[in-house]
């Protein structure tokens, strides 16, 4: 099983789409779900009982994940000195790796950093000076010995050409990612819609940037016989080469849990503090035996249901966007698929070929990309 181990609900960043949605979400109801809105803003149960929740799966693969984990770097220590896992991966801003030392850092299977794209765009989302500190942490970190998968974490809204800011970070001059996953910024906010011009951009610019990468993810595998690891081409390209139908595939609620910072489960680490969907506490439930949550209306009626996966568990339940809105993030979705469909036969030349293998295609799968943005 994979397990968010979520440390710390602080953040030291106030993000444009995250700090400042919520802010603008503050008077926004979540409906008839119950709300703890109190939960500790760190660990506030004993490590002791996450090993021994732990050691009764014996394959876990543990997650860091906050708001900002690093801010509890000696907590996350402790729990790798003390806690035994198949792995350890992280999803951090990025602004405190320099401070893990490189015993911790090489101990790390995936590392996931937030960057959006150039320093312009990130700073603009994330504030001024991130993406410099960003990428020299970033550096640094390699210059340490860390062999494992840096994944750049982008995340995607109108200020964001996907084609553009993907090639940069493929082709940075200071840095190369060796993966680049992406998440769209909708569906998460309740009063975030009516303010943006999403339906325009999805349509006039996302998909048909999405489908630009593609073509140039698919030409670059049969020139130079590499399958660049953009995330959500990978696991879905995967699938449609095996033939797989996909529960949902960031993993939340079937193989996929979050563990709060008060030691209860739920089925993703964005439900933080929904009490209805409040799966036991790390103290007397079985890891392996933990309560399913699936996707529900629409996705279950969805004719690409078994190639999306159905997305995001927290926006099908939540609804955070009226069905209008996220109808055009179904239209996203199925331009992606469509797209990596289309080009499905060049694929399977290559692969036949010997230009390319099918264990190119091989990731973590769970490890917290979404896949489907
Ligand atoms: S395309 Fe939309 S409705 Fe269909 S499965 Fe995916 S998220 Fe659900
Ligand atoms: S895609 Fe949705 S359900 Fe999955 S981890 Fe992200 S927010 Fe949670």
């Amino acid at each position: 099983m994979f397990f968010h181990v979520l440390l710390t609900t602080k953040c030291d960043l106030q993000c444009k789409y995250c700090y400042g949605k919520s802010c603008e979400d503050m008077e926004a109801d979540f409906g008839d779900f119950e709300v703890d809105y109190s939960l500790p803003s760190e660990i506030s149960y004993d490590i002791e009982l996450l090993r021994k929740f732990c050691e009764k799966d014996s394959e876990p693969v543990l997650i860091f994940y906050g708001g900002e984990p690093m801010l509890c770097m000696e907590i996350m220590k402790q729990i790798m000195d003390e806690v035994r896992a198949k792995h350890f991966v992280v999803q951090t801003n990025g602004l405190h790796l320099n401070r893990l030392e490189p015993e911790y850092v090489n101990r790390l299977y995936s590392i996931f950093v937030s960057v959006d794209g150039d320093e312009e765009l990130t700073d603009y989302y994330r504030g001024k000076g991130v993406y410099q500190k960003v990428i020299e942490n970033v550096k640094l970190v390699r210059r340490s010995g860390f062999k494992g998968e840096v994944i750049a974490r982008m995340t995607v809204m109108e200020e964001t050409d996907i084609y553009e800011q993907v090639m940069w970070l493929l082709n940075n001059p200071d840095y190369s990612f060796s993966s680049i996953h992406w998440q769209l910024d909708a569906g998460f906010w309740k009063n975030d819609f009516s303010k943006r011009p999403f339906a325009k951009w999805v349509e006039e610019n996302y998909n048909f940037g999405i489908r630009r990468l593609v073509e140039f993810w698919v030409d670059f595998m049969e020139r130079e016989g590499e399958v660049l690891r953009f995330y959500p081409f990978l696991g879905v390209m995967q699938s449609l080469l095996k033939g797989e139908k996909s529960l949902l595939r960031c993993g939340s609620g079937w193989i996929n849990f979050s563990i709060q910072t008060d030691g209860y489960i739920i089925p993703c680490p964005i439900m933080s503090g929904i009490k209805d969907y409040y799966l036991g506490h790390i103290l007397n439930v079985h890891p392996l035996r933990l309560r399913k949550v699936y996707v529900g209306l629409p996705c279950v009626r969805c004719e690409i249901l078994r190639e999306c996966g159905g997305r995001c568990l927290y926006a099908n339940i939540t609804k955070r966007w009226s069905e209008a809105a996220y109808a055009l993030v179904c239209m996203a979705v199925r331009n992606l698929v469509e797209s990596l469909k289309t080009v499905l036969p060049r694929v399977r030349i290559s692969i036949g070929s010997g230009k390319i293998e099918l264990s190119d295609f091989e990731h973590m799968k769970y490890n917290s990309c979404e896949i489907i943005p």
